[in-house]
């Protein structure tokens, strides 16, 4: 049994110096793990600790902070969620960006809570992590593919299969510095913000490969843990206010949002939407009636939420992706102020 100060935790973390392509294991720091808890809390404060303020987001200096919390890869919704702490691009401060999916409980459950990135590798390599052991692979036959292709490759040379790996992973924008370069895990999960896939890019690493992991996180109280778990689940299914939500995740909230007059039409000129009949090809009944929704959920969650949809017709017909989400309705749809029917997708 494991001391009380590590319940919730691995215990360990990797430091990996790219300069010198060294990996080196490091003992958690407990009492800052439960001072800053969850893992953006633990990598702002790494941060603090280790990056001087005159050091540029460039810079080898500069940390790539990648942690779970005291949640991750326990069987509460969302433990495969990851934070990412870095000095960011755009505003020259610290930044954080999340993401869900698998990767965070796959690194947790592969004995690790969190990575410290460093330094500026020569070459274009890939990290990969699997049951307590970590190496630097080679990456330059990576070089220019985007996340998915990246994902695809890196779990095909490796004989993993969907769901026995996840990557997080930068495309050309993180390769090439695009100041708003992102991370993206699991095709779809996507830390976004302040720039952190030039960080990223900066430091030559194109991914982040994390086995599936065996390993069980010391919990001092498991069948409350199990307990919690459904009681989460359960109130957001139940609940009125949350019921939308657990159906459709925010795919169902554009209708909801247009309905108060907060729904940003032509460029934030007008709150209201000109053809009603239209509006509705933004319904979930609609979408989901029309795109062989497939669901997807992340690591333990049991919101009906992520959902691969497949595309039924035009040039990109049979072609499988992400279910859009409000944001990407948003801003794809009335957000423009395109209202005429296109010939294909969408629209
Ligand atoms: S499926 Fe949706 S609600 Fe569930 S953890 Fe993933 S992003 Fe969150």
């Amino acid at each position: 049994m494991p001391s009380p100060l590590l319940y919730g935790y691995a215990g360990q973390l990797l430091r990996v110096d790219l300069t010198h392509e060294k990996i080196i294991e490091e003992p958690l720091d407990i009492e800052l793990a439960q001072t800053f808890l969850g893992g953006a809390g633990f990598g702002i404060a790494y941060l603090y600790r280790e990056v001087p303020p005159e050091i540029q987001w460039f810079a080898p200096e500069n940390r790539l902070i990648f942690a779970t919390g005291p949640l991750g890869g326990t069987r509460i919704p969302g433990g495969g969620t990851f934070s990412v702490t870095t000095k960011g691009v755009l505003a020259g401060g610290a930044a954080f960006s999340q993401a869900n999916g698998f990767w965070g409980a796959f690194l947790k459950r592969s004995g690790f809570d969190a990575l410290i990135i460093q330094g500026a590798a020569g070459r274009l390599l890939y990290l990969y992590i699997h049951d307590g052991l970590a190496e630097l692979r080679e990456a330059g036959h990576l070089a220019g593919l985007d996340t998915w292709e990246v994902e695809d490759q890196i779990k095909k040379e490796l004989g993993y299969r969907k769901r026995g790996m996840s990557v997080a992973a930068i495309g050309p924008a993180g390769e090439n510095l695009v100041k708003f370069a992102a991370i993206v895990a699991d095709k779809g999960h996507v830390a976004g913000h302040n720039g952190i896939g030039a960080v990223m890019g900066s430091k030559n690493l194109k991914a982040i490969a994390v086995a599936r992991g065996t390993m069980t996180v010391p919990l001092y109280n498991p069948e409350k843990v199990a307990a919690l778990s459904k009681m989460i689940r359960d109130t957001v299914k139940e609940n009125p206010f949350t019921r939308n939500l657990y159906q459709y995740g925010t795919l169902g909230t554009y209708r909801l949002v247009e309905k108060v007059g907060a729904l940003p039409i032509k460029n934030y000129t007008t709150n209201i939407y000109p053809d009603k009949e239209k509006l509705e090809q933004f319904t979930p009944e609609y979408i989901r009636g029309r795109f062989q929704p497939k669901p997807n959920p992340c690591w333990m969650c049991q919101m009906h939420h992520c959902h691969d949809s497949t595309i039924t017709e035009g040039p990109y017909q049979g072609l499988s992706v992400e279910e859009p989400e409000f944001e990407c309705l948003s801003a794809m749809g009335g957000h423009q102020g395109r209202f005429r029917r296109p010939r294909t997708g969408l629209g």
